[in-house]
C-alpha cells in the first residue's frame, strides 16, 4: 500500500465522530500467541481479560476505550489483534462457512474510501481474512462459540468462505 494510501486511511479515520470508534468497547479477542506477543510488547497482564467473557480478549478503561487506546491511537499499532487488523471487515462462523462482513459508512468512515478504491478494499479484505482465519485456527471452540454470540449491528455480509473442516 503505498504512502498516499495509507494518507487517505487515515484521513478517513480522522473523520470518526468520537476518535477511532473501532476503539471504542472493542474488546478484540486474544490467542495465547498474541498474549504473548502483546507482553512481549510490555502489556501488562493486568490489561487483558482472561475470564469474565468466556473468551480471552483485551480490557476496557473506564471511559470505554480499549486499554491500548492512547492519545487517540493505538498504542500497539504494529502488534495489535487479528481482528483489529481485520477492521472494518469483521466476521461469523456457521458451521464450516467463514462470513465476512463490513461495517457500514455511518459506523466507519473509511468504508465510504474503500467502496471507491477497489484496489485498496481487495488488499485489505484479502488480509483481513488472513488475520481473522489465523485466529480461527488459534481459538479455542468453546471461546469461538462465546465470540460469534456478539452482535455486530451496522454491518453487511460481502463474503462467504468454506474453511477446511466444520469450526462450530
Ligand atoms: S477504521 Fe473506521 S471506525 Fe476505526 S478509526 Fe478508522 S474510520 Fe473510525
Ligand atoms: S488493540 Fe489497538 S486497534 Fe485494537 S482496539 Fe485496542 S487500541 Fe484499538
Amino acid at each position: 500500500m503505498d504512502s498516499s494510501t495509507l494518507y487517505s486511511l487515515s484521513r478517513a479515520c480522522a473523520k470518526c465522530d468520537i476518535g477511532g470508534r473501532c476503539c471504542f468497547e472493542a474488546k478484540p479477542p486474544l490467542t495465547e500467541e498474541r498474549i504473548r506477543i502483546l507482553m512481549d510488547n510490555g502489556v501488562r497482564p493486568d490489561q487483558i481479560d482472561r475470564i469474565r467473557a468466556g473468551y480471552k480478549r483485551l480490557g476496557t478503561r473506564p471511559d470505554g476505550f480499549c486499554t491500548l487506546f492512547k492519545d487517540g491511537r493505538c498504542s500497539i499499532h504494529s502488534v495489535k489483534p487479528e481482528t483489529c487488523i481485520a477492521g472494518p471487515f469483521t466476521f461469523d462462523v456457521k458451521g464450516a462457512v467463514l462470513e465476512i462482513y463490513l461495517k457500514r459508512e455511518k459506523i466507519c468512515p473509511m468504508v465510504a474510501f474503500l467502496k471507491e478504491n477497489r484496489k485498496v478494499y481487495d488488499e485489505l479484505f484479502e488480509t483481513a481474512v488472513e488475520n481473522i482465519v489465523k485466529l480461527l485456527e488459534g481459538i479455542p471452540q468453546s471461546e469461538l462459540a462465546e465470540i460469534i454470540k456478539i452482535d455486530e449491528p451496522d454491518t453487511d455480509i460481502v463474503a462467504e468462505i468454506r474453511l477446511k473442516r466444520r469450526l462450530l
